[in-house]
């Protein structure tokens, strides 16, 4: 196959279904095709380089080819890329599981693997079902969701999930939840103060828990920040009070850091800012630094307990996929753990989550059509609105956020919006220059579309 730009994109239109996109439009467009990586910037077939904004879909955390990460794959590729875990055990996945249990809430003990995000949420509400009915609650077949919940797309992720463009299609298909009020006051009732609006839909929440007790499997809920939703940031406590009215009526907690895991949102896991252990913990995108798929559902001894039995007494847990614990995935995920270490992450992160709310707040705020600016972390959400003073959101078919994003990939960044919403999630590696320049033409581009 020749390599030139134009085959590749000629090849691209005729051959592949890209996700999350209308493909009549993608075919209409000249696309920018990735052939290498470098640090924290994506290089296209031509050259051309660009600032990964978006962490390559918020899985990337020391940039690309980080040597170290590299040099696991070659070495592990050097002993034996695949191998089964049914019946048998492997080298990386085993040591990974322990570095996890030590690094994750004390609760979590066990650790159960998939490929995406989407299969540990999945993996983790057929646990939490199951828990129950192993100890004879077999009427516990409801869970607890916010709303706008977004946690993956196969059906059971799809059916704790709450986002409406994404989601109503499947309506028939999905399994019942109940939803409560997402703790985001930006598009409260005109009547509320942003605070009235968070204690209430945190009294809802607590309320729903209270009401639905005894058939909740499990509330599932993102730490701190629903990012697919928007970049919706949670006020302080409100996920400590989740954790406090499962206990109350002994509902399972399921916390979903497949997207604030790894520093993003500050600690290593979200969950821990607010000192919250769940029952189940799901992990994605970035436990093996960004290089290749690898999820996992952290559980706690108590869930793990109710299943053991005799093989005959019907308490094993029939999930498994053919990739299950790869060693290629689990060797890069603990090189990821390493670098961690070896180049204190955490440690380094606090001036660059403050050079992104410096910027933020000066270039990006300011602009009439910011409705709204939301940061946790190194995750950022700019909510561009019609009008400022309504709210009102400017008509889908103006698609201004898809504009902006478009006008990023010209002058060098690469950026993708929810809706309106634009995001920024560069690596945790980017440079407080790299991010500078990062909102810098967020602001250039907000220009340019909106004046
Ligand atoms: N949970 C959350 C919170 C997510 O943000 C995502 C993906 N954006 C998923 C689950 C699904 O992960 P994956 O795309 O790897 O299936």
């Amino acid at each position: 196959m020749s390599l030139d730009t134009a085959s590749l994109r000629e090849a691209d239109r005729r051959f592949v279904w890209h996700p999350f996109t209308q493909m009549r439009s993608w075919c209409a467009e000249s696309q920018v095709v990735i052939a290498a990586g470098e640090g924290c910037e994506l290089i296209d077939t031509d050259g051309k380089r660009y600032l990964d904004g978006v962490s390559s879909l918020w899985a990337n955390l020391h940039g690309h080819r980080h040597p170290r990460l590299d040099a696991a794959v070659a070495d592990q590729a050097g002993k034996i890329s695949h191998g089964t875990m049914l019946g048998l055990a492997n080298v990386p996945a085993t040591e990974l599981a322990e570095r996890l249990v030590g690094l994750a809430p004390g609760r979590l003990q066990k650790v159960f693997y998939a490929g995406d995000g989407a299969c540990a949420v999945e993996i983790a509400v057929k646990m939490a079902f199951e828990y129950w009915s192993l100890r004879g609650e077999t009427g516990r077949d409801l869970f607890l969701k916010l709303d706008e919940a977004y946690h993956g797309d196969t059906i059971g992720a799809v059916s704790v999930g709450g986002i409406d463009l994404f989601h109503r299609i499947f309506g028939p298909l999905l399994f019942p939840t109940i939803a409560a009020p997402t703790p985001n006051a930006y598009r409260r009732p005109h009547d509320l103060t942003p605070e009235g609006y968070e204690e209430l839909a945190t009294a809802a929440m607590e309320s729903a828990v209270a009401e639905h007790a005894r058939r909740l499997a499990a509330v599932v809920i993102e730490p701190r920040i629903q990012a697919a939703a928007g970049m919706l940031t949670h006020p302080p406590g409100y996920l400590r009070r989740v954790r406090e009215a499962c206990d109350r009526h002994d509902v399972l907690l399921i916390v979903d850091e497949v997207a604030t895991g790894f520093g993003r949102t500050g600690p290593m896991f979200s969950c821990e800012a607010e000192g919250v252990e769940p029952d189940l913990m799901t992990l994605g995108k970035g436990l093996t630094g960004g290089y290749l798929t690898l999820s996992a559902v952290l559980a706690s001894d108590g869930v793990y307990d109710a299943f053991l039995g005799e093989p005959d007494e019907g308490r094993t847990f029939y999930h498994g996929h053919t990739y299950t614990g790869n060693p290629l995935a689990a060797a890069v995920a603990l090189a990821n753990l390493d670098v961690f270490e070896e180049e204190s992450v955490l440690g380094g992160l606090a001036p660059k989550v403050e050079a992104m709310r410096r910027g933020l707040a000066e270039r990006v705020a300011p602009h009439p059509h910011a409705g709204d600016v939301r940061q946790l972390g190194m995750m950022a959400g700019i909510e561009l609105v019609a009008d400022r003073a309504s709210k009102d959101p400017f008509p889908v078919s103006r698609q201004v956020g898809n504009r902006i994003c478009a006008r990023a990939v010209e002058h060098g960044v690469i950026m993708r919006p929810l809706g309106d919403i634009l995001v920024l999630m560069p690596p945790l590696a980017t440079s407080i220059e790299q991010i500078e320049r990062l909102v810098e033409v967020t602001g250039v581009c907000i220009d340019e579309e909106l004046g």
